[in-house]
């Protein structure tokens, strides 16, 4: 009697979980405007400001040890169940475990949730901003593309003199330049920056030409092992970004390049050096070779040291499933566009109104 009513507790327990995160996940329950308000500017840059600094402070990849011990536990909850399946000639243990999997999948996506996961329904870019036109001519893209090589051709020189150091968390003028960005776009705190991580999934990164990541339950930055100097403070201010609960790829994206134009002039070639990229990877073909003849030999072959360190690592096939992964994860997180929404930025730099000194104009709310 005593323990089938344990069970019954159980099971409700694990009922309460899994019909928890469905709703989460299949609702528009919280709305945008309550997600902004409680958890964007209140709950979550608490917890930023307490996890960040703290996982700074820890040598290695929390993301490591959480995946090593969940493989463990897996594999132990896995094997158990097999044995008693074996020992007792029927599949009850087998039942058992998997609805255990399920529960704790369940509560992991609540946590996510909870720690950082929430970030992707706050309020989006287009309503903090003042936008002016709809959609941009690609004459407007490539005139762009045209004054971000500009600005590569001028700041190599200096850019590569000044150098890169090791620790962008410890770049006084990158550090203070996110936190100026931060406060040109939301009332929130600003953001501690993380320090940029190895991991053990570094070879991953190299494999699928992932530059970096946040890792959700420990809010550290983790890098790709194989970045070039002058890509490393762009990928921590777009990491950052994230950290500051622009979740949206487009979004931290835009943000990363608020924040290296602000700060040295080694992070502002950093910045229009990934603007010139993404610019690159949007016009078509004739475009692309019109801006390519515009760039000088320096940032040339910064750019092709970029394509070389990319081909050398990667591997095709992992590489597209890789991405076709993480477009499904976006598109699960209402980012409808997916993976083009990384894109989106040129977009939005050219939509939005920009005082003097790239300051965007936001909207009076
Ligand atoms: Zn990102």
């Amino acid at each position: 009697m005593v323990e089938s009513r344990a069970l019954v507790r159980r099971w409700l327990g694990s009922l309460a979980v899994v019909g928890l995160a469905l709703l989460f996940a299949f609702s528009t329950f919280p709305a945008a405007e309550s997600v902004e308000r409680w958890f964007s500017l209140a709950w979550y840059p608490r917890l930023q400001h307490v996890l960040t600094p703290m996982s700074n402070t820890v040598p290695f990849a929390l993301l490591d040890l959480l995946a090593l011990v969940a493989l463990i536990a897996v594999v132990v909850a896995i094997t158990r169940a097999v044995r008693a399946a074996r020992r007792e000639h029927g599949l009850a243990p087998v039942g058992r475990v998997v609805a255990r999997l399920v529960t704790a999948a369940a509560g992991l996506y609540l946590v996510f949730l909870a720690l950082w996961g929430l970030n992707y329904r706050r309020m989006p870019m287009q309503d903090r901003l003042v936008l002016d036109r709809t959609a941009p001519a690609s004459a407007d893209v490539v005139r762009l593309g045209l004054d971000a090589i500009a600005e590569l051709n001028a700041l190599h020189g200096p850019a590569h003199a000044q150098g890169w150091g090791r620790d962008e968390s410890n770049d006084a003028a990158l550090t203070r330049a996110f936190a100026a960005s931060q406060r040109l776009l939301s009332d929130a705190p600003p953001a501690v920056p993380g320090r940029l991580k190895r991991t053990l999934f570094g070879p991953y990164f190299r494999w699928t030409g992932v530059d970096g990541m946040v890792n959700p339950f420990g809010l550290e930055v983790l890098a790709n092992p194989d970045l070039l100097p002058f890509e490393r403070p762009f990928v921590a201010a777009h990491e950052w970004s994230h950290l500051a609960g622009f979740a949206d790829e487009a979004e931290a994206n835009f943000v990363g390049w608020l924040t290296c134009i602000r700060a040295s002039r080694a992070a502002q070639y950093s910045g229009w050096l990934y603007l010139y990229w993404q610019i690159s990877g949007e016009v078509s073909a004739a475009d692309r070779a019109a801006l390519w003849e515009a760039v000088a030999p320096g940032p040339r072959a910064d750019v092709e040291a970029i394509i070389a360190r990319v081909q050398r690592g990667q591997l095709p096939p992992l590489r597209s499933a890789s991405w076709l992964v993480y477009d499904q994860y976006l598109k699960a997180n209402r980012v409808e566009s997916g993976v083009r929404s990384y894109g989106a930025v040129v977009t939005l730099i050219l939509r939005a109104r920009f005082d003097p000194g790239w300051v965007p104009v936001r909207r009076a709310s």
